[in-house]
């Protein structure tokens, strides 16, 4: 969508770029399972926090009558 100011972008992205990196250490292989779970809890934090950046920056935008 053409409408979306810089920081919905980049808020995106950043969920898009954790959700990768949750794949990528799904897939990889690790020298214990502890610490493949603590890495993908550790990403899945990120994700987590990334996307409720992107939704609390998204209702900024229907809160403001404005732009
Ligand atoms: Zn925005």
């Amino acid at each position: 969508m053409s409408t979306k100011c810089p920081e919905c972008k980049r808020l995106e992205l950043a969920v898009q770029v954790s959700i990768e990196e949750i794949h990528a250490v799904v897939k990889g292989s690790f020298e214990t399972v502890g610490e493949k779970l603590n890495r993908l809890f550790e990403k899945q934090d990120i994700r987590d926090k990334a996307t409720q950046s992107l939704y609390a920056h998204k209702k900024t935008h229907f809160q403001s009558v404005a732009s």
